[in-house]
């Protein structure tokens, strides 16, 4: 089926260089950040160095004002490499934006420039060991006292939480007034009373740092309050939306990939003297897993395409991020199956991207929280 969403010779030239420039400087370097469990800093200065990073910030800090589908072509070609542990999307897609929209003149002029070029990595800090799902809640206090807002709490689950340079961070200024009492503050790597903690250890997403962050009487200028103090909440409601379309996108692409790849092992692998492709339970499964994958990029598509022209796609989104990461995950384990035992060995793709899409229900927002608002859509 043709895709709708209108990319011009531009952006299919862009996809061209950023395609080989995936197999040139990502492909090769990918296990060994796994076995890391981090990406190398020089991955995103490259990223930088190239324009792939945040190339839709405005030319004055550094960017090209490009529209949304350049960074989605770039989950794309993640996606399709099997790479999602390589987490410049949340970079690019997710933080640099609470920048662009919230910092005032002076703080753009400060951040921006170097999130484009990649000298300065971008994570943001909403969960919390006690909260998660439940943002309002979070424990982690700033108390003003003069020219600085004094940090005490922790967090956790910080994708690039051990190379971010700068971290947006959600922290209680009024802690009796619920979600109003919710700030954001820029964070950045040297602040004293701020440190991180180790790697943790997870079941998928190998090569991406995911770790805890600890702020002990941390000192933080005034002057890295993004936004007004009390809107926090707003913001991260506001900016969840495409955070969740960068998701559905990322899972979408996972699944392509899975079938693709299934489709040819298939026709390779022989049992009972035929190709595995000649029964017809793996005609039917990988029949109703393409269908899935089909119906997951025509709805995907279409968020981007909504979300590019503003509308107020609540409902559809959390749909589309509960359905569409939790296909993803079953078409990528019906795929596996189809492995056989190979399907189970880590230096099979097919094994990554089965770890990778169960992740997906799990981050911004999970598949019951999205229920949630969806059933509130619904009026009841
Ligand atoms: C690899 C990874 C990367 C992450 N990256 C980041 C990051 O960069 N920044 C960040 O801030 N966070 C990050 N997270 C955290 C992630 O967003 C949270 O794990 C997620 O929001 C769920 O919160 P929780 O783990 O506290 O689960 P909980 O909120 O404790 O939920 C536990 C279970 O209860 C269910 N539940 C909760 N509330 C309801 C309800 N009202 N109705 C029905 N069921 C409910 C949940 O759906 C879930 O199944 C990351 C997590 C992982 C694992």
């Amino acid at each position: 089926m043709e895709r709708k969403l209108p990319f011009t010779q531009e952006h299919e030239m862009f996809r061209k260089t950023f395609r080989d420039f995936v197999e040139n400087e990502l492909v090769p370097h990918y296990e060994e950040w796994e076995k890391n469990s981090i990406v190398a800093r020089d991955a995103f200065k490259k990223m930088g160095d190239y324009g792939f990073l945040c190339n839709w910030v405005d030319e004055q800090y550094g960017g090209s004002g490009a529209d949304f589908l350049y960074d989605m072509i770039i989950m794309e070609e993640i996606g399709h490499r099997s790479l999602m542990g390589f987490f410049s999307p949340l970079h690019s897609a997710v933080v640099a934006p609470y920048i662009a929209s919230y910092a005032n003149d002076e703080q753009k002029a400060l951040w921006l420039p170097g999130c484009v070029s990649g000298e300065k990595i971008l994570a943001v800090a909403m969960t919390e060991p006690g909260t998660g799902s439940d943002l309002a809640a979070i424990r982690t206090k700033a108390v003003k006292n003069g020219d600085y807002y004094i940090l005490n709490g922790s967090k956790t689950f910080i994708s690039n939480g051990i190379l971010a340079d700068l971290i947006v961070v959600a922290a209680k200024t009024d802690p009796t007034a619920g979600a109003k009492g919710i700030s954001l503050f820029v964070v950045e790597r040297d602040t004293p009373g701020f440190e991180r903690g180790q790697s943790i250890p997870k079941i998928g997403l190998h090569a991406q740092d995911t770790c805890e962050l600890f702020f002990n009487d941390c000192r933080v200028p005034v002057d890295n309050l993004l936004g007004k103090e009390g809107a926090g909440f707003t913001y991260l409601m506001q900016k969840l939306q495409q955070e969740r379309i960068v998701t559905c996108q990322g899972s979408t692409c996972l699944a392509e990939r899975a079938l693709e790849l299934t489709i040819q092992y298939v026709k390779e692998r022989q049992a009972f003297g035929q190709p595995l492709s000649k029964f017809q339970n793996t005609q039917f499964v990988l029949a109703e897993c393409a269908s899935e994958v089909q119906i997951a990029r025509t709805f995907t598509d279409a968020l981007i395409a909504d979300h590019m022209a503003h509308k107020d796609i609540l409902q559809e989104v959390s749909m589309g991020k509960y359905w569409i990461c939790e296909t993803a995950h079953k078409v990528a384990s019906r795929c596996l199956q189809l492995f056989g035992g190979y399907g189970y060995c880590s230096e099979y793709e097919i094994s990554r991207i089965f770890t990778d899409t169960r992740i997906k229900s799990i981050f911004a927002g999970t598949s019951e929280v999205m229920k949630v608002i969806v059933s509130r859509g619904l009026g009841l």
